[in-house]
């Protein structure tokens, strides 16, 4: 079975996040956009007029259509770039704060919900903070996000000291840690079987 971008989608709705930044890891770092499938494409057919994060995705839509403009022919090549791409190329939008444009087969009227979303998940600064050793309030978004970069870090930072920061003991850091690798792999393996 194909792997879909929808039930990434709905995961980030609900509030985990891991799930499709995870997939947008898989891309290449630098090289993402060599796999995407609209690579050479006309840039305009993927901004159809009026779109934008406060208008109506479905006059939007209409309105393409009675114009015979190409956005279904763009929604469908998002439907056949690579996942990983897909999940990259939204990631970089709801970082950029993108308000224009197809991303991942989403108008801009489509996505607005999940760029209010990425902007509550978390403060970045806090979460660097924390990983190295500076304590502050955290919500539990960012928390559980320190945690999550921990796990993924491969040893990159300190135990002892990124305990300190999130103010827990360095063993229930290591538990929670142990708990998250194993999301992680309940993941990639439910990828790799899809
Ligand atoms: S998801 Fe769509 S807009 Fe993004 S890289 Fe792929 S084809 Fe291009």
């Amino acid at each position: 079975m194909t792997r879909q971008i929808a039930p990434l989608l709905a995961s980030a709705r609900s509030g985990d996040w891991n799930p499709l930044v995870l997939t947008a890891l898989e891309t290449e770092s630098r090289h993402w956009t060599d796999a995407a499938a609209c690579s050479g494409r006309a840039t305009e057919d993927f901004f159809p007029a009026g779109d934008a994060f406060d208008r109506n995705p479905t006059v939007v839509k209409s309105r393409a259509e009675e114009a015979g403009n190409s956005l279904q022919r763009s929604l469908n090549t998002c439907a056949r770039c690579p996942l990983a791409t897909q999940a990259r190329c939204l990631v970089e939008a709801l970082e950029q704060e993108a308000e224009y444009g197809v991303r991942a087969g989403l108008l801009a009227s489509e996505r607005e919900d999940l760029h209010m979303g990425w902007k509550r998940r978390v403060r970045d600064r806090a979460v660097t903070n924390a990983l190295n050793g500076v304590s502050s309030a955290l919500s539990q978004a960012e928390f559980k996000e320190a945690i999550s970069r921990f796990a993924r870090s491969q040893g990159a930072h300190d135990a002892e000291r990124t305990a300190r920061g999130l103010g827990i003991t360095r063993s229930y850091l290591l538990q929670l840690v142990r708990n998250e690798r194993k999301k992680f792999e309940n993941l990639a393996s439910e990828h790799t079987a899809a």
